[in-house]
């Protein structure tokens, strides 16, 4: 063997990678250095890779180990991992261990997509539609949409005004990104979605938090709000029917947050509506957006996960004044695929192989020969000259450069949001499907309300929306749980259910509440009933 430094590297890889001698002698085929050997038998191979590695090793530890920065951007280390998924976490191992916990941290209907729907994602798939799409989405998607928002929601958009993304969560980590600048406070009020101040610190922006309280439904003050805010304020997120309170914002309340709002010119709204039809009456949903004066402002973020459970088909989407939603798409197509396009003239640029224009890319996404001559940004002097696809054009700059295909495959996967088109003919507010889920869901959240209610010292908001019970459990802070420890917190609360009860819940610090703990209801009756009736022993011990 010579040891040349780049074979040395590559051996290294290989001898150190090889799980199956088929494997090694896979790679063993492709390394030029033994390319002449023509290995008759496993025995061959077995002695080879024996002299190669024990070769490689000898060779690999001669080489002076650099050192690798693993630091990584303050960014990120600002950023707090989700508790959510921490606990998840841990349960889930009890449960491949062989525990039986039952798991009630999660945020995911228990329910089946609605056949209809998953139907709709098969057709997709055997049609061949596997394409990328425009990065905004379909233009069938987006127009289905924006029915869905003028009737249920009594607001008015146009397709271009909608973002259809890879989830509620994407649409809103985008919409924060593309509004705030570093310095800006983002408002969030307590207990919020744990993800709202991570999205802040991930956008250099300061998350002002406002905190609220059990006793008041979890509903804040609109004075309050306004004591908090300052010229730095950018953006004030909503989320009713919230996460993790199941706190439905009644309208004459929205309303004065709005007339709040339109007092400061540079604070926007983010309204993450995801819950919407997940509501019990007699509360009702409003949409921010629909408020005198507030469609300017918003940014309403919904999706397909919650309503339809399809978390899995990871669907969401953002509707907002165009500049906005423009800005956010921006950012969806240079963060998720690169954009492809077919150049045929080269005063075009050429970045990492592809060749790309150096106009904003997905300015080029169009349906038609208008729409692209009218989207934003794009340039002026463009003519269409052929349309071959909904997502495919050939344009032609100023009779110079043209470009066949166009930017536009950041979007979410084309046979979800042929499923997401399905979910929405489904009916106003998701149809039967959704009305059976949401009488289940009512069913045990009154049936947790009740039996937590029997328990002494547990605080209780009945929950209006979601399917989230947010208990205020302080009352046992302080307690010594015999072969535990002192329960002083949220978190080891949550820790002493897993462990005695064998139920997995989420502590109130991952949401800005230590005092509480959320309960995911999301989860048949009869392991609500074995849950309640675990929790109550291990409580009544402390
Ligand atoms: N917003 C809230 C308030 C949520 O609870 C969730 C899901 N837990 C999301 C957004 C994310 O939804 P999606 O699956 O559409 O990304």
């Amino acid at each position: 063997l010579q040891a040349s430094p780049s074979i040395a590297f590559r051996h290294r890889f290989v001898g150190l990678h090889c799980s199956s001698d088929s494997a090694c002698f896979r790679s063993l085929s492709f390394s030029s250095s033994l390319r002449n050997f023509s290995p008759k038998s496993l025995e061959n191979i077995k002695s080879l890779q024996t002299h190669r590695v024990n070769t490689v090793l000898r060779v690999a530890s001669s080489f002076e180990q650099m050192e690798v920065d693993i630091s990584v951007s303050p960014r990120v280390n600002s950023v707090k991992p989700s508790t959510t998924l921490a606990i998840s976490d841990q349960a889930a191992a009890l449960v491949q261990a062989g525990v039986p916990v039952i798991r009630l941290t999660i945020g995911e209907s228990d329910f089946n997509t609605p056949a209809v729907i998953a139907e709709a994602g098969i057709d997709a798939i055997r049609e061949g539609y596997t394409r990328y799409t425009p990065n905004a989405g379909t233009l069938e998607l987006r127009s289905a949409i924006c029915q869905k928002l003028k009737e249920e929601n009594g607001i008015s958009y146009t397709p271009d005004q909608i973002l259809v993304s890879n989830g509620a969560k994407q649409s809103s980590i985008q919409a924060v990104l593309a509004v705030c600048s570093p310095g800006d406070e983002v408002i969030i009020p307590a207990p919020f979605y744990v993800s709202y101040p991570e999205m802040a610190r991930l956008a250099d922006a300061t998350p002002v938090i406002l905190p609220t309280h059990i006793s008041k439904n979890f509903l804040f003050d609109p004075k309050f709000l306004e004591s908090k805010l300052t010229d730095k304020s950018r953006l004030l997120i909503l989320c009713s029917p919230s996460n993790p309170t199941g706190s439905v914002y009644p309208r004459k309340l929205l309303e004065e947050i709005a007339q709040i709002v339109a007092r400061h010119p540079r604070l926007l709204v983010l309204s993450d509506e995801v819950y919407e039809h997940i509501i019990y009456a007699p509360a009702t949903h409003t949409s921010f957006a629909s408020l005198p004066g507030m469609w300017e402002r918003t940014l309403t973020v919904n999706g397909f996960s919650k309503t339809f459970a399809m978390t899995g088909w990871r669907l969401g989407y953002l509707a907002g004044p165009k500049h906005y939603v423009a800005a956010c798409g921006k950012i969806q197509s240079q963060s998720l695929v690169w954009p492809w396009l077919i150049m045929d003239q080269n005063d075009l640029d050429v970045m990492g192989g592809l060749p790309y224009i150096t106009e904003d890319a997905e300015e080029m996404v169009c349906e038609t020969p208008e729409t692209a001559c009218e989207s934003d940004g794009f340039p002026k002097d463009v003519s269409v000259a052929s349309l071959t696809r909904d997502d495919e054009a050939v344009m032609t700059f100023a009779g110079e450069a043209s470009v066949k295909g166009a930017a536009k495959n950041a979007s979410a996967s084309s046979i979800s949001q042929k499923a997401g088109v399905a979910a929405l003919g489904l009916g106003y507010a998701g149809g039967e499907s959704a009305s059976t889920m949401v009488k289940a869901f009512q069913e045990r959240r009154d049936y947790l309300v009740k039996s937590f209610g029997e328990l002494e010292g547990v605080k209780i908001s009945i929950p209006q929306g979601a399917f989230y019970l947010f208990l205020d459990f302080s009352s046992y802070y302080g307690a010594e749980a015999e072969g535990f420890g002192m329960i002083k917190d949220s978190e080891s609360l949550c820790r002493y259910l897993l462990d005695k009860a064998q139920v997995a819940l989420v502590p109130g610090d991952a949401f800005g509440d230590d005092s509480c703990i959320r309960i995911s209801y999301a989860a048949s009756l009869s392991s609500l009933e074995a849950a309640v009736d675990r929790i109550k022993k291990a409580l009544i011990t402390l």
